[in-house]
């Protein structure tokens, strides 16, 4: 296994799947594994990972990345969901990766307006390899490399276990659903603010 390996995308596009996927196979071939979700994400303390499509596999809650290197010495492959939400996680990787462990991770990439989530772009650059994982665009059907958020969503960037205020979009459905709000918001006079693009 290439490592770091990353499954990336929007929401509902099957990247815990794919994670999921990877830990099973390595504890059928004997390997040890150890898996981490962030505590925040964590329904009723519940210690797994979980699919939406209804797979889980066991998971150790973590605060910060430091608390992630507790625990993983045992493990020679190393599995993280939704790392974007663990504070310290790109130190955390390099010190796995340092101590010669396999590492899979799942994480969103971009939040609903279309920004790459700050620890993102650097466990992409590290990572071997990287799996895009499109859901279905609730509009069209098409493939959804976006989250849209609902008209009437809370505002905080990011808002846990609520997913029912997102879906999953293509980027032209995503753009045209952004319009649609600054026009409810009577903003149709400004710019449209898609993705940051550097420089
Ligand atoms: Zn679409």
């Amino acid at each position: 296994m290439r490592s770091p390996l990353v499954y990336c995308g929007p929401m509902w596009g099957g990247k815990t799947e794919g994670l999921i996927s990877r830990l099973v196979r390595a504890r059928i071939q004997k390997v040890r594994v150890a898996a981490f979700t962030p505590a925040i994400n964590t329904r009723d303390g519940e210690a797994c990972i979980r699919s939406h499509s209804g797979a889980s596999f066991p998971a150790v809650p973590v605060q910060s990345g430091e608390e992630l290197l507790e625990h993983a010495d045992q493990a020679d492959v190393v599995g993280i969901d939704e790392a974007f939400m663990i504070s310290g996680i790109v130190e955390a990787v390099r010190e796995l990766n340092d101590r010669r462990k396999k590492i899979v991770m799942a994480t969103l990439d971009m939040d609903s307006e279309g920004k790459v989530w700050e620890p993102v772009g650097h466990l992409l650059g590290m990572a071997e390899e990287i799996v895009k994982c499109p859901a279905v665009c609730s509009v069209c059907k098409h493939d959804a490399y976006y989250t849209f958020r609902l008209p009437d969503a809370p505002s905080e960037r990011l808002l846990v276990g609520a997913g029912d205020f997102y879906e999953p979009r293509c980027y032209p459905c995503w753009e045209e659903g952004q319009r649609e709000k600054r026009i409810a918001r009577g903003q149709q006079h400004l710019f449209r603010t898609g993705p940051e693009l550097p420089g």
